[in-house]
């Protein structure tokens, strides 16, 4: 059930993801030198500018010789923070950090100051990049290069002859530090090494050439999700390596998301389960033309069975991929590819290229085989070197034979299909029982009346906690609390029954579309002891 392995450079050769990606770009089955000046690699959805590829390996040629200049100290030692919402300059900045070897650290535009402090605390910057009206939340020691500063906008059009002064890089190098999404607790800071992207991209590059053979068609992606998180921006890379065309939009919006796939004849999106649930519920898709959309890559969160049935129904002409990963493993460990793979709704695929898996036993950490339920561990080449500075944490998720502990309750199928349970964390403790909440998350997305919904579990004193559903309900609808505890008791056994129910205007997702369990834990105690 493995995937074939996917043959990796010789790990002591000095070798950038950059210029592995670049020669995956320039080799003859992806682009020929004369269309790099004609394909168009970003566009900005709310403005339609747009960068050809030979645009933007120009300018990522300018910045990082400019970069160079102007800190001539920096180097693969170094660590730069990024913040900024997407904008064109953001791969630009990304490409040519990696390609100098400094090791790139972005965070999320929107985090406070003091989780920005806990961040910088982690990655130790030498220097940070933003945009004027974010910088305010960096602390005053570390020096700034304002991304809407005439300064870099000089650095992106200095001129530079020749291709990008690569540093030596070594593969065992940090590329990038990137941050957890901190839907457990504290965010964590993921040290990533050229390696584990080369070992990821080689493995998705692989899958390209075999599907290229079917169909040979352009892809035009849309990216909804943000490129601080891991998810984003392997895909970023990702794209970059095949010549495809990449739409970013710097605030989402789902309108303008359905505005912007009809404007640019967008033919895949990669998402995150929420976006699914919108597309298969939401009437106002009928107005736009979303013919040339071919398929959906979804991950970063559980998607119900039910959901991308009742999506695929809807759009019998897009086909749903699922994966899964962690900000640990680089980008996706596991997903479907093809057709065939694409019809096991609810199973999160089959592992990635050159990545081992074992479901181990979380009280007696023995192996399990198909179909039992227990912690997914993983190994390969696209796991992550540790967290950075925090060694205890290193040495609670990585063992000392390389294996990298999930978290995950997870069961493979005897095809080799990966089904995701829930977080061994997040199970609801019910007496003697453990209720996955995202199973009950999936049967409430799929009652037609429900626009959204997540579980929690809420203190009680006989059963020690109970499942706990917040509602948002369908515009106009009136359907009870009763009427959705009933619709759920009669689809489960009775030990995960939902025992109480709040309705509420939204539910609180983070970036990558994980449901913010944790905040409504407290939202659902303070309510009860007001
Ligand atoms: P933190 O580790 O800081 O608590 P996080 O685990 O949410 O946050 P990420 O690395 O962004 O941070 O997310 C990885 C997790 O996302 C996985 O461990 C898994 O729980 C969940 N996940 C990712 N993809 C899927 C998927 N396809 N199905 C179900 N869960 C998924
Ligand atoms: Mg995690």
């Amino acid at each position: 059930s493995l995937r074939p392995a996917v043959p990796l450079p010789p790990p002591s050769q000095p070798l950038s993801i950059i210029q592995y990606a670049l020669s995956l770009l320039h080799s003859p089955t992806t682009a020929s030198s004369s269309t790099l000046s004609t394909t168009i690699f970003l566009i900005d959805s709310a403005s339609g500018r747009h960068l050809t590829y030979s645009t933007f390996l120009q300018q990522v040629a300018s910045l990082s010789s400019s970069l160079k200049a102007l800190h001539p100290s920096l180097s693969n030692k170094d660590v730069a923070f990024v913040l900024s919402p997407p904008s064109l300059h953001i791969p630009v900045l990304y490409f040519s950090l990696l390609s100098l070897g400094v090791a790139l650290s972005p965070s999320n535009p929107s985090s406070s100051p003091s989780e920005i402090d806990h961040q910088i605390r982690l990655s130790k910057p030498a220097v940070a990049f933003a945009t004027s009206d974010i910088s305010r939340k960096l602390p005053a020691n570390i020096p700034v290069i304002l991304l809407d500063s005439p300064q870099f906008l000089s650095m992106l059009e200095s001129k530079v002859s020749g291709p990008t002064n690569d540093a030596a890089v070594n593969q065992s190098d940090t590329a990038a530090i990137l941050y957890s999404s901190g839907t457990t607790g504290k965010v964590k800071g993921v040290v990533i090494t050229h390696r584990n992207l080369i070992a990821l991209i080689a493995g998705l590059y692989h899958n390209k050439l075999a599907k290229d053979e079917e169909e040979n068609t352009h892809s035009v992606s849309l990216f909804t999700l943000p490129l601080f998180h891991v998810f984003g921006f392997f895909m970023l890379i990702r794209a970059a390596s095949m010549g495809e065309s990449v739409v970013l939009m710097e605030k989402f919006d789902f309108v303008k998301m359905l505005e912007a796939v009809a404007r640019h004849r967008v033919t895949y999106i990669p998402v995150t389960p929420p976006l699914v649930v919108a597309m298969a519920k939401s009437d106002l898709v009928d107005k736009y033309d979303l013919s040339s959309l071919r398929s959906l890559g979804c991950g970063g969160a559980p998607l119900g069975k039910e959901v991308s049935e009742r999506f695929r129904k809807k759009f019998p002409h897009v086909e749903i991929f699922q994966g899964y990963g962690l900000t640990e493993t680089s980008g996706g460990a596991t997903r479907t590819i093809g057709p065939e793979e694409a019809t096991r709704h609810g199973s999160a695929g089959r592992l990635s290229e050159n990545m081992e898996a074992k479901i181990v036993d979380p009280q007696t950490g023995e192996a399990l085989p198909p179909g039992q339920r227990g912690e997914l561990w993983l190994r390969g080449p696209a796991v992550m070197k540790g967290y950075a500075g925090d060694d205890a944490a290193t040495a609670a998720t990585l063992d000392s034979e390389g294996w990298l502990k999930t978290g995950d309750l997870c069961y493979f199928d005897s095809d080799g299909f990966l089904f995701i349970v829930d977080r061994l964390k997040e199970l609801i403790k019910y007496k003697a029982y453990q209720v996955p909440p995202a199973e009950l998350e999936h049967l409430l997305q799929s009652i037609p009346e429900v626009a959204d919904a997540a579980v929690i579990p809420y203190p009680d004193e006989e059963a020690g906690q109970i499942p706990m559903a917040y509602i948002v309900r369908k515009p106009g609808s009136t359907i009870s609390a009763t009427e959705i505890m009933d619709s759920i008791a009669k689809q489960v056994a009775p030990y995960k029954k939902i025992r109480r129910v709040a309705f509420i205007n939204s539910i609180p997702k983070s970036p990558a579309g994980k449901i913010l369990r944790r905040e409504l834990v407290s939202l659902a105690c303070s309510t009860a002891s007001s």
